[in-house]
């Protein structure tokens, strides 16, 4: 028990060490999840400091399609390239999973790179407001993408994180990427609330439980995905912040 404990500090503090030893311009670095999922790591800045944000790439027989951008645009360049030499496939579209820069900061590089770029409605509508970068083309309900022999779904589950926080569902690999919506079980911390509905977090997260028991990989938006408790971690996370 005592050897896990010490093992998991130290991998939090290699974790930490990583993000701090990223210098700008940031370094994308990438993973693979399972068949043909992969997972990259961007950073931005918080609060002054390196923070590592996650988001998914999936390879279809028509090309890739990439759940959340890079923070950072020559971290997007950065993703193009990657996926590129790496598999040999442009990326054809995205999807951002709500308005802020972590889901949202490469869409005007992808643009550029001719790739379609999705949001939802409301996303659009508050990076409309915000001045954030915005998407070419929205869905209003819940849409199902068949791409390339691939399904890639989302769901709007509530607000939480934000008022337009939407998660995507991979129903063959079982990939739930939960974005900022989902807390690492990594972190105590419940990290950005500006724009956040703290009140209404919990019955929207209890809304993806019901809606994903079989997932089998839950990507929360920043830090480490190995535990399959990080949504009942993100309702013991909102619950300590309230008290
Ligand atoms: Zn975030």
């Amino acid at each position: 028990m005592m050897i896990k404990k010490c093992l998991f500090i130290l991998c939090l503090s290699l974790i930490t060490i990583a993000a701090f030893s990223q210098q700008q311009p940031f370094k994308i670095s990438i993973q693979h999840l399972t068949g043909n999922c992969y997972l990259f790591i961007s950073y931005g800045l918080a609060n002054g400091a390196p923070f590592p944000a996650n988001g998914v790439y999936v390879v279809t027989n028509d090309g890739v399609v990439v759940i959340d951008t890079p923070w950072g645009e020559d971290e997007t360049q950065q993703l193009i390239d990657s996926v590129y030499r790496r598999h040999h496939k442009k990326i054809i579209l995205s999807i951002s999973t709500h308005f802020h820069a972590d889901r949202t900061g490469g869409i005007d590089v992808f643009k550029k790179a001719s790739v379609k770029t999705y949001s939802s409605q409301q996303t659009l509508a508050l990076c409309k407001k915000s001045g954030n970068k915005q998407a070419a083309y929205t869905f209003t309900n819940d849409t199902t993408f068949n791409i390339g022999g691939t399904t890639i779904q989302t769901y709007y589950p509530g607000e939480g994180h934000t008022k337009d926080n939407i998660v995507v569902w991979l129903p063959k690999q079982k990939v739930l990427v939960g974005g900022c919506l989902v807390k690492s079980t990594e972190t105590e911390n419940i990290g950005n609330v500006a724009d956040a509905n703290v009140a209404q977090w919990p019955q929207t997260i209890k809304n993806v439980m019901v809606k994903y028991p079989g997932a089998k990989y839950i990507i929360p938006g920043h830090q480490g995905w190995a535990s399959l408790n990080s949504l009942k971690h993100t309702l013991e996370v909102i619950k300590s912040a309230g008290n």
